[in-house]
């Protein structure tokens, strides 16, 4: 079991999951890029900021990473040099959506270096990651999946063993496929309601209460967009990321008409057109709205 972890990205996710790790027990250290954020996160969970997470790795039991992509996962652990500096034995446990791919790589490279290489992405977004409450989808061997079981049963209540090194990052990227595609789907039909003069209050009380309830319709329009608020906490940006690498592991389809690869092109010209970097994923519904005029 894991004693000393330096947990790397400190943001809408990393910050209530670090602290629940500190809560925990875990000897903590964190960095983010952001000075400010590991300052003021180190100082809320009385953790260790480190200037160096290259330097610091070296004196882990294990890594636990929260980063945007795959390109920053892989900057920080092959071009920065933080795999090399591990100790043999120690454990790298990767929670952000990567792509599969680049974690087979990774896993790959750390086994010949004697490093434990997981992913564990998430999903349930800041408010589960707060209550500790995420579902944990996991990717790589039985046995290191076992030493990782202690720190992940901190972050997350449903723990799963989906596969060997990558199915843990196919399976995020595939849930986050279906979930945009829900989404988008309650969208236009919220947007064709209105046109027809239902109310959108009234509309989400009836599709929760009959077939075409979704998370969508139970969790985000009701939180986040019938507010106009917008404020999901999960960005744009990211989604886009993750239907990206959705589609690209999407087997051939011969160009067939395809539900979920629609999805990644209403969502990436929702991203292009809205186009504000601080965009909630949510706001994909004034883009959908935009077309229905
Ligand atoms: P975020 O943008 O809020 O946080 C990312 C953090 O990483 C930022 O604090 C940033 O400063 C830091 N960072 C960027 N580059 C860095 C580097 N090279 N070294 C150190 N720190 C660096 O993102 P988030 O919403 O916390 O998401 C993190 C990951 O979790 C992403 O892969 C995302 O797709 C995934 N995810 C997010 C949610 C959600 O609801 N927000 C849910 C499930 C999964």
């Amino acid at each position: 079991e894991p004693k000393s972890i330096l947990f790397i990205g400190l943001g809408a996710m990393g910050e209530p999951m670090a602290a629940n790790l500190s809560k925990g027990g875990a000897q903590l250290s964190v960095y983010d890029l952001s000075e400010d954020r590991r300052a003021e996160v180190a100082e809320n969970l009385g953790a260790v900021a480190v200037p160096d997470p290259v330097v610091a790795a070296a004196e882990q039991d294990a890594v636990v990473l929260m980063l945007p992509s795959s390109a920053v996962v892989e900057s920080l652990l092959l071009e920065q040099g933080l795999l090399e500096s591990l100790k043999p034995g120690s454990l790298v446990i990767d929670m952000s959506s990567s792509h599969p791919d680049s974690t087979r790589k990774l896993a790959e490279i750390a086994a010949a270096q004697g490093i434990r290489f997981i992913d564990a992405p998430v999903s349930g977004g800041r408010a589960k990651a707060i209550t500790g409450e995420l579902a944990i989808m996991a990717g790589g061997q039985d046995n290191d999946f076992a030493a990782a079981l202690p720190v992940l049963k901190l972050l997350g209540s449903k723990i799963f063993h989906a596969g060997g090194h990558g199915a843990g990052h196919a399976m995020k990227a595939l849930n986050n496929l279906l979930s945009a595609t829900g989404l988008a789907a309650a969208a236009e039909v919220m947007a064709a309601g209105a046109k027809y003069g239902l109310r959108p209050e009234t509309m989400l009380d009836i599709l929760n209460n009959s077939t075409g309830s979704n998370q969508a319709t139970q969790v985000k329009f009701a939180k986040f967009i019938l507010s106009r608020a917008f404020n999901s906490g999960f960005a744009m940006d990211l989604m886009v990321k993750d239907l990206g690498i959705a589609a690209e592991i999407l087997p051939e389809n011969h160009g067939e008409p395809s539900i979920v690869r629609s999805t990644v092109q209403l969502w990436q010209e929702a991203r292009r057109e809205l186009d504000d970097r601080m965009l909630d994923h949510t706001a994909v519904t004034k883009w959908i709205e935009h077309n229905a005029g």
